[in-house]
């Protein structure tokens, strides 16, 4: 029995709507299901079982993917940071699981290596975001290098994009610099190839190709989402009031005395802080909804607990009604964590062990 009321609630159907539009809109495209984080949060097990009809999985280590063989998924999975010792190679030929290559110090391990199985081999390219990947001019000597070996590979190409979900029009001009970028480099082979992320699926069709990789758009949250896009939100966290008290006007809320009251003001306290994974950065004014109605934050965030002005609702709200941080009609993560300065991923991936999750 858990006792307190800060509760993550997780809508498995939100899930499996999120998976088939993405597949309406990339119809040509599979599609590698970014569940890295333990899902984005949302608990990596449940969120494989629900989008079982992914094409495949991408995580971010070895550990992520072995989790999932043990539970018995079959589906290709994707290791997006490839080895991070050359010792995982034996268990990533085991295990069948495909494997990004974007450095040099990793192609020598697999050269290193002699094994009898083919491996599935995706070879990362810097288009220009400069976190992982290979110079362009590079590609051509990796895949040499890789198909002159005595080991057998089915060789992939992919990249990332570093800002496709920002649509200003440097951004813009950006993004189809990374897409010309990629279609350069990889069509002199006949290889599989995957660029496009939640942005790139949403904002750039021509960036689908082979396999598109979304995350954030599975979990219902993250780009901006227009009416004929109805992604659902997957994560709803929930609370409840705890304490409700009239203050007077010139009175102070909080730690740091941050608040001050300009009138007499009903503040509710809910039982939600920055212990469970809700942002501490919160500014005054961040959305809240208490009985359906959105009330704004007052006061810092503490560690078990937040204050809201509930001045609207002093007739209606009692003790141990309903509050919802995110993930609802009328909240996004979004734009919670437009409000704390930070994005709807960290949320997302941020809720602590005490918060009980419940399939919905
Ligand atoms: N592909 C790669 C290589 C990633 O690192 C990520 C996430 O960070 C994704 C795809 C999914 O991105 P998004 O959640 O924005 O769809």
């Amino acid at each position: 029995m858990i006792y307190r009321p800060a509760k993550a609630y997780i809508n498995l159907s939100s899930l499996a709507h999120n998976l088939r539009l993405i597949k309406q809109l990339a119809p040509n495209s599979k599609v590698l299901a970014v569940i890295k984080a333990n899902g984005y949060g949302h608990g990596i097990c449940r969120v494989a079982q629900q989008l079982s009809n992914a094409d495949g999985f991408a995580v971010a280590s070895l550990d992520e993917a072995l989790l999932l063989r043990q539970k018995g998924f079959l589906h290709r999975i994707l290791l997006l940071e490839g080895l991070f010792t050359a010792a995982e190679l034996p268990q990533v030929l085991h295990n069948r699981l495909d494997l990004v290559i974007h450095s040099q110090y990793q192609l020598e391990w697999l050269l290193a290596h002699r094994h009898s199985v083919a491996l599935n081999v995706w070879i990362k390219i810097d288009t220009g975001m400069h976190r992982l990947g290979f110079h362009p001019d590079a590609v051509q000597s990796v895949v040499q290098s890789l198909m002159e070996s005595d080991n057998s590979y089915q060789l992939n190409f992919m990249s990332h994009f570093a800002s496709a979900d920002e649509l200003q029009v440097h951004s813009q001009a950006f993004t189809q610099q990374q897409i010309e970028c990629f279609k350069t480099h990889c069509q002199a082979w006949d290889y599989k190839c995957s660029l496009a992320n939640s942005a790139g699926i949403l904002h750039y069709p021509e960036s689908h190709l082979d396999w598109v990789r979304p995350g954030i758009l599975l979990y219902g949250a993250g780009v901006p989402i227009k009416p004929r896009h109805p992604f659902k939100p997957v994560m709803r966290l929930e609370s409840q009031v705890i304490a409700l008290k009239w203050i007077p006007a010139g009175d102070f809320v909080g730690y740091g005395n941050r608040w001050q009251a300009k009138k007499d003001t009903y503040v509710g306290v809910i039982a939600i802080g920055y212990g469970d994974g809700y942002p501490r950065h919160a500014k005054d004014g961040t959305p809240v909804v208490v009985n359906g109605e959105r009330v704004p934050l007052i006061g810092r965030v503490s560690m078990d607990m937040i204050t809201v002005d509930l001045s609207h609702q002093v007739d209606k709200v009692k003790v141990g009604d309903r509050a919802i941080l995110w993930g609802d009609a009328l909240l996004s993560v979004d734009e919670v964590a437009q409000c704390a300065d930070t994005i709807g991923y960290e949320l997302l991936t941020g809720i602590t062990l005490r918060v009980p999750f419940i399939e919905v």
